[in-house]
């Protein structure tokens, strides 16, 4: 089959969903049995998103393979249910460190290299690369339209469609028509300028995703088919859903967005989706059969409420796949940690919650409520998850109040305390730049034969479905790991001291699961007291999808409702 590609570009502004649509396109297609994947491109200089603060451009996810990366990848993963290599993210940085890199050894032969070719060509040859192994390739193209760093992109996929002909190519323009509350009325001007600055690359959409507060009505569809020289049938409605992202592919097949796209990429479905397993989901998160609260404490002050839940999403996401197993909904509050420290009695709050989580972190700041919400927690039989810092605070707190440890502390934030619980990785102490430095990725762990987080991955068919990941593991991940295994991500510089494991446990905390690297250290992964006290050192926010829920989210929602 020859291959196909869909570039979906944005128009208007950004912030109107053009991941989750990418990623909805890419389910659908994957749905009419095509082999899909998808690539993120976007274009700041930054190489990845390591070294970007969650404000400025929400979460950063992780690949298994070590990539820290835009959370766009998250969606893809989420609804395509199948791993993205950290490939699959292209930034403008990548690109002209490769090109600089390779001048410099010379293997340019003496050629002037310029922006053109040689920027497009390097992103020609990038894409071609991630798209090797597959039917059909979503680009999507992060920014907006009339953005100048969108350009070397634009001309990389113009440049692709030449070579692969125009019959294996869709554009996808996603826009936003505004609903000005003093005129009450949609406007398509934006969505007209949007389609001007996309002809101008020579880029001609095919199908048009109108986001909008509202549906589109027949007269603005028109205005869009005259003005674009499309057919209103490819003018698609794509309104603000009630609840959930995973009802938008849905929405999509209502107008037969799938069909349509096979159509124009000479296509036709290799099977008859079947979306009854997604449906059955969807149904429980719009219409929960109950609800119950639960508390995510972190330090959240300079977050703001807006970027809150962007920030978070993974942890978000996981959570709601989790709930949509009990058509449960869960009301999240984010509560800050300091304000347990400032006003100490109103820890006591948290009596109103069914589940506690405290997710990773860095720094010191807000570390000692965090440490109050765990102590809550474990002494309340709160059933409590704990996420990567939300593990290593987990140990401090029980060192400090079951094993009599008084001034127990991560080295990350005391570097005198007499019981340093966590500390730095040996490998990581001489490391002094900061961006994909950490221990990244996804890394194999021995779980506990036995242990309720064990019993957990054995009862979500984890153990086996990892299993037959492990032959394409590389050495690393694997470390000398042997028998039943999973795989987590990771992200962290910290570690459970191996010199406090025998007194932790000697004091009832049982530690469910560990890494053997290959010079035969142990890294602790996962640590258990009772049976709804959880929390592990990776982040297994990053390995949920709504068909399949992470184990360790789906045993604390479970405990949760009770
Ligand atoms: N700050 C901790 C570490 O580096 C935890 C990191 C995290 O929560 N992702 O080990």
């Amino acid at each position: 089959m020859e291959k196909k590609f869909i570039v979906v570009t944005g128009g208007v502004m950004s912030g109107v969903g053009k991941g989750v649509a990418t990623a909805s396109i890419g389910k659908i297609l994957q749905e009419y049995g095509y082999k899909t994947t998808a690539i993120k491109i976007d274009p700041y200089i930054n190489i990845d998103a390591g070294t970007l603060r969650p404000t400025e451009h929400g979460e950063v996810w992780v690949t298994a393979d070590g990539g820290e990366i835009d959370q766009d990848l998250g969606n893809y993963e989420r609804f395509l249910g199948q791993e993205i290599p950290r490939a699959n993210n292209i930034t403008t940085g990548q690109i002209y460190k490769a090109i600089i890199e390779k001048e410099r050894r010379g293997d340019f032969l003496g050629e002037t290299v310029q922006f053109i070719p040689h920027v497009p060509n390097e992103i020609k040859n990038r894409i071609l690369e991630s798209s090797k192994d597959y039917d059909i390739t979503l680009i999507e193209i992060g920014g907006t339209i009339g953005d100048y760093e969108n350009i070397p992109f634009l001309f990389a996929v113009k440049s692709l469609e030449r070579e692969f002909g125009e019959g294996n190519f869709v554009h996808v323009l996603i826009t936003y028509l505004p609903i000005p509350s003093h005129i009450n009325e949609m406007k398509t001007k934006p969505t007209q300028t949007a389609i001007r600055l996309l002809t101008e690359s020579g880029i001609f959409p095919d199908v048009i995703l109108c986001r909008a507060k509202e549906p589109l009505d027949d007269v603005r569809r028109r205005k869009i088919e005259t003005y674009a020289n499309i057919s209103k049938d490819y003018v698609i409605s794509a309104p603000d859903i009630k609840k959930s992202i995973y009802s938008i592919p849905l929405n999509f097949e209502k107008e037969d967005l799938g069909i349509k796209i096979l159509n124009k990429l000479n296509l036709k479905p290799l099977k008859v989706p079947d979306w009854s397993k997604w449906k059955f989901l969807v149904d429980n998160i719009e219409n929960p059969k109950k609800s119950i609260k639960i508390a995510i404490v972190g330090k959240y002050l300079d977050i703001g409420n807006y970027t809150l839940k962007d920030s978070y999403m993974s942890i978000n996401e996981a959570l709601t796949h989790a709930a949509a197993q009990f058509s449960t909904e869960l009301e999240i509050e984010w509560i800050d940690s300091k304000t347990f420290e400032k006003h100490p009695e109103s820890i006591e709050n948290l009596k109103e919650y069914k589940g506690i989580i405290v997710p990773g972190g860095f720094g010191e700041s807000g570390v000692e409520g965090k440490i109050k919400a765990i102590n809550f927690a474990r002494v309340n039989k709160i059933p409590y998850l704990g996420l990567c810092y939300g593990l290593q605070l987990a140990i401090v707190e029980f060192a400090r109040n079951v094993c009599g440890m008084k001034d127990a502390h991560t080295t990350e934030v005391s570097k005198s305390t007499n019981f340093p619980v966590i500390d730095i990785m040996p490998d990581q102490k001489k490391i002094k730049s900061k961006g994909g430095t950490m221990r990244l990725g996804a890394y194999a762990c021995i779980l506990k034969e036995g242990s309720k987080i064990y019993n957990l991955y054995k009862e979500l068919g984890r153990i086996e479905e990892d299993k037959l990941k492990l032959n394409n593991l590389n050495e690393n991940t694997l470390g000398n790991c042997k028998g039943d295994l999973i795989l987590e991500k990771h992200r962290h510089r910290y570690e459970v001291n191996p010199k406090f494991i025998n007194e932790l446990e000697k004091n009832g905390m049982v530690f469910s699961g560990y890494h053997e690297r290959k010079d035969g250290t142990r890294l602790m992964e996962f640590i258990e007291i009772g049976d709804n006290f959880l929390a592990t050192q990776s982040h297994p926010e990053f390995t949920s999808s709504l068909l399949k829920p992470n184990p360790l989210f789906y045993g604390f929602v479970k405990a949760c409702i009770g």
